[in-house]
């Protein structure tokens, strides 16, 4: 049973990145062969430059992901099979027990992971986005960022990570069943803490004061129903020039967040289309069938890590000899994903049908033709494509391609 999974475990892996690197080459080869002529939707509105720079972005990020697989799978490699995980079990067995040997080996991996993923994250920032114009950080701030993400994980990941060994260990072959439970609350719990406590301490909210488009806002809102507890804008210009527009909270806590460079950006007509958007999220309840999908998930990942968690074939297939509760969480969490790197296609595909639904409202609520003037803008602001490879978009993307977007806003 041990060689077979590690057989299943090997083959899972080369599937993932034989098909990761197959559409990374589609996708190249497609934006470049298309670099040369605006598409015919869009030539009276995009520049070739404005075309031609989003093709290199999109080749650049494209050559850097393929990087950031060799690194992914060199480190799970060598964690797994390549016995970086027993050498954790064999250097802090010695020396702690109980919760806190498990909250050792689990922080472990994440700091040995986290540190090889650093100077990827340095390079995506002060490389590929200075290159094209969007980075707005400077070395100081995202270290500041870093150490804030560090101390609140810490301070955060601590007490959940004993409570969740504590559970395993305490509550018989149900466990999974009380995790489960306390994972929920803690997700749920985070959703009202986040925007009031988290967020603020990464960037300023402050009220939208421009009354023409409040007031605009305002009428839209009371429009659909829709009852909020604040107009906000953010920063977001402190780290890029990426554009962006937000819900937060639930119930009454809700508040709507714009981006500064969002507004700086689009016309008032315009921000009232992209909000529409998002209100057509919330009134399908997308979030919250969203939220729903992912703890029937997490129930089904966690009913069959129970199974796991016992089988001495699951530690000795995956390069230990042998087990226990933190172990096998850790281990599970570092597999998984392999495993479940096939469900991307199937997540995408509901994302960008909630997507569709969303413009919809928007075209009934506010304006299409706002809307898609709206999007053209955006599009050329983040250099996003407005050619991806048709595969690659299946598989991936959470948003349909611009042009069919575009072509359905105006048919509505
Ligand atoms: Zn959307």
């Amino acid at each position: 049973m041990d060689n077979i999974l590690t057989l299943a475990f090997l083959a899972a892996l080369l599937v993932m990145s034989a098909l990761r690197l197959w559409l990374a080459r589609r996708q190249i080869s497609y934006v470049s062969a298309h670099r040369e002529k605006v598409p015919p939707g869009f030539a009276d509105r995009i520049a070739l430059g404005a075309h031609q720079k989003a093709a290199d972005y999109t080749v650049a990020r494209t050559r850097f992901g393929r990087a950031g697989l060799v690194a992914e799978v060199a480190v799970l490699l060598a964690l797994t099979l390549g016995g970086g995980l027993q050498a954790l079990h064999d250097f802090w067995s010695t020396r702690l027990d109980g919760l806190v040997y498990g909250v050792a080996v689990i922080f472990s991996v994440i700091a040995i992971s986290g540190l090889l993923d650093l100077p990827l994250a340095l390079y995506r920032q002060f490389v590929i986005e200075e290159k094209f114009g969007f980075n707005r950080m400077t070395l100081g701030l995202f270290l500041v960022d870093l150490v804030k993400q560090l101390a609140l994980g810490i301070l955060i990941g601590t007490p959940v990570l004993l409570a969740v060994l504590w559970l395993m260990e305490r509550m018989g072959s149900l466990w999974w069943l009380y995790v489960w439970v306390f994972w929920c609350a803690f997700n749920l719990l985070m959703l009202f803490v986040y925007p009031t406590w988290i967020a603020p301490l990464f960037n300023k909210f402050a009220p939208l004061d421009d009354a023409g488009l409040r007031e605009r806002i305002e009428a839209l809102l009371t429009r659909c129903g829709f009852a909020s507890s604040g107009l906000f804008v953010m920063d977001g210009s402190k780290r890029s020039n990426h554009g962006n527009a937000y819900f937060t909270g639930f119930g009454k806590t809700k508040r709507i967040v714009f981006f500064d460079t969002l507004l700086c950006r689009l016309q008032a007509a315009e921000v009232e289309a992209v909000l529409a958007h998002e209100l057509g999220h919330f009134s399908h309840r997308h979030v919250l069938k969203r939220i729903g999908m992912l703890f029937a998930l997490s129930l089904a990942f966690l009913a069959l890590l129970g199974q796991l968690i016992d089988a001495p074939w699951f530690y000795g297939g995956l390069g230990l000899d042998t087990g226990n509760t933190a172990l096998g969480l850790v281990l599970f969490f570092l597999v998984g994903p392999v495993f479940a790197f096939l469900l991307t296609p199937l997540l995408s595909l509901l994302s960008r049908r909630d997507e569709f639904a969303a413009d919809r409202y928007a075209a009934e609520n506010a304006s299409a033709e706002q809307l898609a003037s709206a999007l053209v803008k955006l599009y050329e602001d983040n250099a996003a494509t407005l050619t991806p490879d048709p595969l690659h978009s299946l598989f991936y993307d959470s948003h349909p391609p611009a042009a069919l977007r575009i072509a359905r806003l105006q048919a509505a």
